[in-house]
């Protein structure tokens, strides 16, 4: 019997990883932040040098190969700052996928701009050029392409449409943070790329983010965006001496990183790859029992990703392997199986209890409810209903873990579908 029926789960007091990770050497880094009493990149310099938010974003630049870093409070800041640095405002579109986490959307409207909704390829649930080329309009100013859960939006492709049009490309990495393509980090393909560093991120630090440009020009504008129109000393503040000086080229808003936190992600940045590698292997034999199982699979990820980065692991299940059931009940029972959570992808925007511009005056005047209302995304939706997502947290244990997660599949599945039939054969009865 299913344990979600009252039946003995496959696994049983035995914890999972948990997510996020800190020892020793992040409490004393968080503990130096705090006695250093420079909390804020705004507050004077005590004992002179650069902040943490500024060396963070130096090191965290290095680490994806783009020439300039810049530390924000969230990755949605990153976001607003991206689009108002490439003067992206009212009257522009910005196309979005349909399939993300909300922020895309929000950060468009916060910009005074319309979100204009795409398609995404139903493998991936990323969109593609083809996508994109066909909502092009006149007012269209940016694209932002989201690197979805474990795999990678074309950026090559998506790049040269960009080049091609004269849009500009962001680049959200908020869950592909150190994912190469063809050797260059994700995030230096498009004009800005962006990340997330919250609690969940396989870089996290509870509440923070950081855009990446090699641009000089775009970096600057950040710098100014995110500080209240601040821009940095050339060099480290001596002691007692302020960091920001009043650049004021661009009038700016306050997204700037804490000290604390910045202490916390210099401590994590290191962890990063050892991180992902040890998923890697976890993801390796994941992938391999899936494929040992007809009409069970990984999601997809394209030939020139040389390095990927797990954020969630998606399986994907082709319709029927789980009977009638829809993905809700087929993640709550493998969830009760396993003890830790699987979950199917959030619903695509169009459907998304999150995006309500209606709900505020500001965003209700730009919204237009025929870029969502009686539209379709298939796409979007085959990939919603046919996928089941594990936290990267999941990987980050022994092979014994694999072996719990296919276990719990496979008796999942022989509930649902008692004959085991492969899907083919299901079709024909
Ligand atoms: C997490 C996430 C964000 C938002 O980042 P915050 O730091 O929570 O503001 C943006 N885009 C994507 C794709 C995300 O996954």
């Amino acid at each position: 019997m299913l344990a979600v029926d009252g039946g003995a789960p496959i696994r049983a007091g035995r914890a999972w990883p948990v997510w996020p990770q800190y020892d020793a050497g992040t409490e004393r880094a968080l503990l130096a932040a705090l006695r250093s009493s420079r909390w804020s990149v705004s507050w004077y310099a005590p004992d002179g040098g650069k902040s943490r938010e500024r060396r963070f974003a130096e090191e965290f630049a290095r680490y994806t190969g783009a020439a300039y870093g810049v530390s924000v409070d969230h990755g949605s800041s990153a976001l607003v700052i991206a689009l108002e640095a490439l003067g992206v405002g009212p009257g522009d579109e910005v196309i979005v996928p349909a399939l993300t986490w909300v922020a895309p959307a929000t950060a468009v409207l916060r910009v005074g701009a319309l979100p204009v909704l795409v398609d995404v390829d139903p493998g991936t649930g990323c969109l593609t050029a083809d996508h994109v080329r066909d909502a092009l309009s006149e007012r269209t100013r940016a694209v932002i392409a989201v690197h979805l859960a474990c795999t990678a939006a074309p950026v090559d492709e998506l790049a040269a449409l960009a080049g091609e049009t004269g849009v500009a490309l962001i680049e959200d990495c908020s869950q592909a943070h150190g994912t190469r393509w063809n050797g260059s980090a994700l995030g230096t393909f498009g004009d800005i790329g962006v990340f997330s560093l919250g609690a969940a991120k396989t870089l996290a630090a509870g509440e923070a983010g950081a855009a990446v440009t090699d641009d000089p020009a775009l970096y600057r504008r950040m710098l100014m965006l995110r500080a209240d129109s601040r821009g940095y000393l050339a060099d480290a503040p001596r002691p007692g001496e302020y960091e920001l000086v009043e650049d004021c080229e661009i009038m700016g808003g306050n997204y700037c990183m804490s000290e604390l936190t910045a202490g916390v992600l210099l401590d994590q940045l290191p962890r990063l790859d050892t991180q992902h590698a040890h998923r890697a292997v976890r993801a390796g034999e994941l992938e391999a029992g899936l494929a040992a199982r007809a009409g069970l699979g990984a999601i997809p990820v394209p030939a020139q990703v040389d390095r990927r980065a797990v954020y969630e692991f998606g399986i994907r299940f082709e319709p029927g392997v789980f009977g009638a059931a829809p993905v809700e009940r087929v993640a709550a029972a493998l969830t009760a199986e396993l003890g830790t959570k699987v979950y199917p992808p959030r619903p695509p925007l169009h459907r998304s209890a999150l995006l309500r511009p209606r709900t505020k005056a500001r965003f209700a005047r730009i919204w237009d409810d025929a870029s969502t209302s009686g539209r379709t995304f298939a796409g979007a939706d085959h990939y919603r209903e046919h996928t089941l997502l594990l936290h990267h947290s999941v990987l980050l244990g022994e092979r014994g873990d694999i072996d719990d997660l296919l276990a719990a599949l496979d008796k999942v599945r022989a509930a649902y579908s008692p004959r085991g039939a492969a899907p083919e054969q299901k079709v024909a009865v």
